[in-house]
């Protein structure tokens, strides 16, 4: 059965924000408890189904990934699907659980961790790391990319067992196949690895011809990331199962892509604003004016009233990024630049000083209150 969308569960706006998912949630959850509706089967499903949306339209970090997903965010079929080898989007969950900082996903620890395990048993591959250069535009708007990444994979001929298709494998006889062997000094034993599987603890009759036995062999294997909107410098993607290959038949590791977002000519990011410098004329600044702005969604007009002084900031709701902790989005901050004109002819300046013969001073806000200030100071 195709899965109602959670808003529309909790009947409420994609835009809602906390609170009216909240009251959404306690009205509905009122209407079908289960104690109010004895026996109503439909009741009760209503109810689950309440409660699952709640649970991940109330946790910014669920909404978000929910929002920029759907359902496919916390499926497991979804999710087996990114992570095969080899290609295909990664696992949109694990970008959330690494952006939002939690636990780095436990196949590391395993990894790092998991001693005494069986060295001839299998091994996970190792995790691998990639620098990806993204622009502003794509780290606020979000985007798809594609990477070749060349890493040792499974060797296709052998699948990975080392040994040329047909042949055979026997356990090494030296080390009984545990790729150790003991070597008695004095009243110690010292674990030595086997020189004669070097440590494998098997024979191949012939190894694999293309990896000479390895079970692994370099390819470039092209990735798609889809990089969600929000993300900034430093934030880490993890592609779950594009590391190296694993070795007798373990898991491949987790390819973790590293986002660097290149500065941009126009806009400075603080968190999920943005901020754009635009120079104003002074007679725009004295008069008024509307004048146009870049945006990263296209330009927007603003106004500017008369009077506005220099460094004045004036704001653009919602023109900022899109948060990816929760689902709201920042603004851009136009600051004004009050451009002073050079190089003007005589004619010109004979304007302005007339101009000025009309002024009292009066005019200035900012230098009636300086010599205001400066008078008590040096009184
Ligand atoms: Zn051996
Ligand atoms: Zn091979």
């Amino acid at each position: 059965m195709a899965k109602r969308d959670y808003y529309e569960t909790l009947g409420v706006p994609r835009n809602a924000n906390d609170e009216e998912i909240k009251k959404a949630y306690r009205k509905l959850a009122v209407k079908y408890h289960p104690d109010k509706n004895p026996g109503d089967k439909q009741a009760e499903e209503n109810f689950k189904e309440l409660g699952h949306a709640y649970e991940i339209l109330s946790d910014p970090q669920k909404r978000a990934a929910y929002d920029q997903y759907g359902h496919d965010a916390f499926d497991p079929r979804a999710r087996a699907r990114g992570g095969g080898a080899g290609g295909g989007f990664h696992d949109p969950f694990d970008i959330f659980r690494d952006v939002f900082g939690g636990a780095a996903g436990g196949s590391i620890f395993e990894n790092l961790f998991g001693g005494g395990q069986d060295p001839n048993g299998p091994q996970r591959g190792d995790d691998l790391r990639y620098d990806l250069q993204i622009t502003l535009e794509e780290a606020a708007l979000g985007c798809e990319k594609e990477i070749s990444v060349t890493k040792p994979d499974q060797c296709e001929r052998c699948q990975g067992a080392g040994a040329e298709p047909g042949s055979k494998t026997r356990t090494c006889a030296t080390c009984a196949g545990r790729g150790q062997v003991l070597t008695s000094r004095g009243i110690f034993s010292i674990a030595q690895t086997c020189p004669h599987c070097k440590g494998a603890g098997r024979i191949l009759e012939r190894p694999c011809r293309t990896c000479d036995g390895s079970g692994k062999h370099e390819r470039t294997t092209k990735i798609k990331l889809r990089i969600p909107a929000g993300v900034e410098s430093n934030n880490r993607l993890r592609s779950s199962g594009n590391g190296e290959a694993g070795e007798r038949g373990g898991l491949a590791g987790d390819l973790y892509v590293f986002l660097q977002v290149k500065p941009h000519e126009i806009f400075q990011r603080e968190g999920d604003d943005l901020l754009c410098e635009v120079p104003v004329s002074f007679i725009q600044a004295t008069l008024g004016a509307e004048i146009e702005v870049p945006t990263l969604q296209g330009k927007a007009t603003v106004k500017i009233p008369a009077g506005t002084q220099p460094g004045t900031l004036l704001r653009l709701k919602g023109r900022g990024v899109k948060s990816l902790q929760s689902n709201g989005q920042g603004d851009l901050h136009v600051r004004v630049q009050v451009e002073v004109p050079t190089h003007l002819n005589s004619e010109q300046k004979n304007k302005l000083q007339e101009f000025a013969a009309l002024c009292d001073g009066k005019e200035m806000p900012l230098s009636q209150g300086f010599f205001e200030k400066a008078k008590k100071f040096f009184n």
